[in-house]
């Protein structure tokens, strides 16, 4: 399976192609064949590939500074904490490097928070089929038994519970004084793209003033534009006290932020957090100009719009198709459930030309770049709906245990 990559772990599923480059919605591999690309590196590349406005700020900061230490001040991190405090509503930011580690910062602000209040046992309530990374606290708190086999002993201090079900969160609360942050994917990715509903989002925030409990919204996937809004939790017009970001906040450039708001933004101090490559200037500058960009271009309104459209041509492609269970999900966050597991769609795609991936077994997703045209939208359709038919035409669907 990897055979070309002897001396790589072989940790990941890969497919036996290379991507050599790419431009804007479109990549090439190594054999010169062309890709529509529906994955955007899983949600990463936000403005698409060689933008040519980043390529020349990032060659522009490469020439200058590319790492320093946070032992010095770093305006640019300034810059972008005050860009996305401006954006959220939020008063300040952490940067570290990747999703994981975001939430791993949420993590420990959630417990700091519980000891400085006197709880000596922290327990942050968590979610089924969540994923918020692969470290032990962070795989601890995912809701997938896969992810967590062969890792434990887990961490402690998390209660899991249904996604959608306020009851069971007020059940938590009634029994366990121990509660102090609530944790969540505001639309779940690697579990299949289920979102919270507003009207929760509205229910949970109120329970988490009323306890006095940290409302912490990881939107790793679903935050930076690719739902239409800034962040997923705007359209229920709530704002969180914790919410950790990554994948999308530097258009490929590793960058992770944990931003915060009032009630959690002075819970770390000096010496207890930090991370040698976080906030980096070039990691910085591709925060920023992915921001700075994403506005002067309009992608708000461009991942709304095409999203919707995608969405539209999807559902009217697969109409009546045996086996489709469910088109979801929110602006250029989209899931294809079908009745049975699909992974081998991933391949047929590649073959067809199309860069897209399947999560939670028997859920297609697609997490384009958010400058996707009507055009390219419509050309995902073409190339991805006939294969969805073919291969629900041939395969059984597995039977019920
Ligand atoms: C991808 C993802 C993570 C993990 O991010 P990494 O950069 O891979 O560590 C965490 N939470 C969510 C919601 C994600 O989609």
């Amino acid at each position: 399976m990897t055979a070309s990559m002897p001396h790589v772990m072989n940790t990941y599923g890969r497919l036996p192609i290379a991507l050599s480059h790419g431009v804007g919605c479109r990549v090439w591999d190594t054999n010169g064949k062309q890709y529509l690309d529906g994955l955007g590196g899983i949600a990463v590349n936000t403005l698409g590939h060689a933008h040519p406005k980043l390529v020349a700020a990032l060659q522009d900061q490469v020439g200058k500074l590319i790492h320093c230490s946070n032992y010095y001040e770093n305006p640019l991190q300034e810059r972008l904490a005050a860009m996305l405090c401006e954006l959220s509503g939020l008063e300040a930011a952490f940067f570290c490097s990747t999703g994981l580690e975001a939430n791993e910062g949420a993590l420990k602000i959630a417990r700091k928070f519980g000891h400085d209040r006197g709880i000596a046992r922290p327990e942050i309530i968590v979610f089924e089929k969540a994923f918020h990374g692969r470290s032990i606290a962070t795989l601890s708190a995912t809701g997938n038994p896969k992810v967590q086999a062969g890792f434990e002993p887990l961490v402690e201090g998390f209660v899991r519970v249904p996604l959608n079900d306020i009851d069971a969160v007020k059940a938590v609360a009634a029994n366990n004084r121990n509660v102090v942050a609530v944790f969540l994917e505001t639309i779940q990715g690697e579990g299949g793209i289920h979102a919270a509903r507003w009207d929760y989002l509205r229910s949970l925030r109120q329970l988490c003033d009323e306890q006095n409990w940290l409302l912490m919204l990881d939107e790793v996937q679903c935050g930076v534009g690719r739902t239409g809004k800034w962040f997923a939790h705007q359209w229920a017009g709530i704002k969180p006290d914790v919410m950790p970001l990554a994948k999308g906040l530097g258009s490929g450039v590793p960058v992770g932020a944990i931003v915060v708001g009032e009630r959690a933004k002075n819970v770390l101090g000096p010496g207890n957090h930090g991370t040698t490559f976080g906030g980096n200037p070039l990691s910085m500058r591709g925060g920023i100009e992915t921001l700075e960009i994403m506005i002067a271009d309009g992608l708000l309104s461009n991942a709304a719009q095409v999203g919707a459209h995608l969405k539209g041509a999807l559902e009217a492609a697969l109409a009546g198709v045996p086996g489709v269970q469910q088109i979801r999900g929110a602006g250029l966050m989209l899931g294809i459930e079908l009745d049975r597991p699909c992974g081998v769609i991933l391949s047929r795609a590649m073959e067809a030309g199309l860069l897209l991936s399947v999560t939670a077994d028997s859920v297609i997703r697609l997490v384009p770049p958010l400058i996707l045209s009507v055009a390219e939208a419509d050309e995902i359709v073409a190339l991805l709906a006939p294969l969805v038919k073919a291969f629900l035409a041939e395969s059984a669907p597995t039977p019920q245990p």
